[in-house]
Formats: C-alpha cells, sequence, structure tokens
C-alpha cells in the first residue's frame, strides 16, 4: 500500500518536472521569435534610413542644379522636384520614429520574456532538485519497503499471504484497517461488540464482514497498515520499524 502511494508520488512529480520543462520550451520559443522580430524591425529601419539619406542627397543635388539655371519654368520644374523629395524624406522619417518607437516597445517585451526565462530557471531547478532528490528518496523508501515485504513474505502463512495478496489487487487500497468507534475505518460501516472482541483479542485473522478488509486491534498496533496480513507479519513491521 505504502509503495503505490510512492509510485503514484513519484509518477506525479514526474510529470511535474515535464510540465516544467515544457513551460522553459515555451518561453525559449517566445524569445527566439522576438529576437528575429526585432532583427526584421531593424533590418527595415535601416533601409528606411537609406532612403532619407538618399532623398537628402537628391534634394541637394536639384537645388545646385536649380542655382544654375536661367529659365523660369526649369526653375518651377526642380521646385516642384525639390518638393517631392523632401515630402518623401519627411514621410519616410515619420515612419522611421514610428518604427523605432516600436522597437524600443518589442525590446521591452523581450527583456521580460529573458527576464521570466532566468526567473523560471532559477525556480525550476531548484524544484527539479527537490523532485530528482524526492524521486531518489522514494527509489529508496520502496526498494526498503520491498525488501521489507519480501522478506516478511518469506515467513508469513502462504495462505494469509494469498488473501493479502488477492485484497490488495481488489481494493488498491488499503486493506488492513483498524476498528474506530466500532466501525471499520475502510468502509465506515458499524460493526457489532463481538466482531470487535474477537479482533482485539487478535487470535485470528478477521475480516470485515462488509469490505472483507482485514481488521486489526489500534491500541496494539503502533503502524498501520503498511505491509501485514496477520498478525505475525503486522507485529514483526511494527517491532522492525
Ligand atoms: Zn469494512
Amino acid at each position: 500500500m505504502k509503495m503505490r502511494r510512492l509510485m503514484r508520488m513519484k509518477i506525479e512529480r514526474q510529470k511535474e518536472l515535464e510540465q516544467i520543462a515544457d513551460l522553459r520550451k515555451e518561453l525559449n520559443t517566445q524569445l527566439e521569435e522576438k529576437e528575429k522580430e526585432l532583427q526584421e524591425l531593424s533590418k527595415t529601419i535601416q533601409h528606411l534610413e537609406q532612403k532619407i539619406q538618399e532623398a537628402q542627397v537628391k534634394t541637394k543635388r536639384l537645388e545646385s542644379q536649380q542655382s544654375s539655371v536661367k529659365k523660369v519654368d526649369e526653375f518651377n520644374a526642380l521646385t516642384q522636384e525639390i518638393t517631392a523629395s523632401e515630402r518623401e524624406r519627411i514621410a519616410t522619417e515619420q515612419k522611421v520614429s514610428d518604427l523605432v518607437d516600436k522597437r524600443v516597445a518589442e525590446e521591452e517585451i523581450l527583456e521580460k520574456i529573458k527576464e521570466s526565462l532566468v526567473v523560471s530557471q532559477e525556480s525550476s531547478a531548484a524544484l527539479e532538485k527537490e523532485i530528482e532528490a524526492n524521486i531518489v528518496l522514494i527509489n529508496e523508501e520502496g526498494r526498503g519497503l520491498k525488501e521489507a515485504r519480501d522478506a516478511l513474505a518469506k515467513e508469513a502463512d502462504p495462505e494469509t499471504l494469498a488473501i493479502y495478496e488477492r485484497l490488495l489487487r481488489n481494493k488498491k487500497d488499503r486493506v488492513v484497517v483498524s476498528i474506530e468507534n466500532r466501525a471499520c475505518s475502510g468502509c465506515h460501516i458499524v460493526l457489532t461488540a463481538q466482531h470487535e472482541n474477537v479482533v482485539r483479542k487478535g487470535e485470528n485473522l478477521v475480516f470485515c464482514e462488509h469490505c472483507s478488509r482485514i481488521h486489526y486491534w489500534q491500541e496494539s498496533e503502533a503502524l498501520e497498515g503498511s505491509a501485514g496480513a496477520g498478525k505475525r507479519r503486522r507485529r514483526r513491521v511494527a517491532s522492525s520499524s
């Protein structure tokens, strides 16, 4: 019974470990995506800044051209070109300014992701250590219990052991239970005084007439339900621990 509980605990802990790993994987994916996004953004900004420079060069060239023309209509045509070039430069600068703002915001998000990744790594490292220590403990305890159980099983009455094993398989729960307030602590149905007396004497194996679990008298047993069917085995467990 205790073994089953330990096994369940081990499986749960391992699931926790997997969840932590999944979370970290998710954070890493987010981080990668954000970094890629920022790279793209920087590339776009760079490209636009180049366009601004080109517009500036173009404007200067048109201005110097304009200073040397004599005809009014040529002069006016160049004025229009300069205006268009300047308009494009201003529009591009506005775009760059917006994108730089966006990049600042994205960088903040990236920092947040990095921070939570660090926090998650720290806390999960601590938790992983704890879980791994727990698993080691569970394995040790489980091995100890199995050895104790095997040793006891060798000495136990084979018939009693068979009953015990069958009960364990059927109930998947504690099968050796105490009587509390004259009720079976397995199924909680009230028992007769006569039944209680028989259990208290402890001469024979007594089964609950409602749920078939094995009953023992609590006062005489410090350790409950761990490994024993039959009085002899339980007593050995109690004294060896
Ligand atoms: Zn019962």
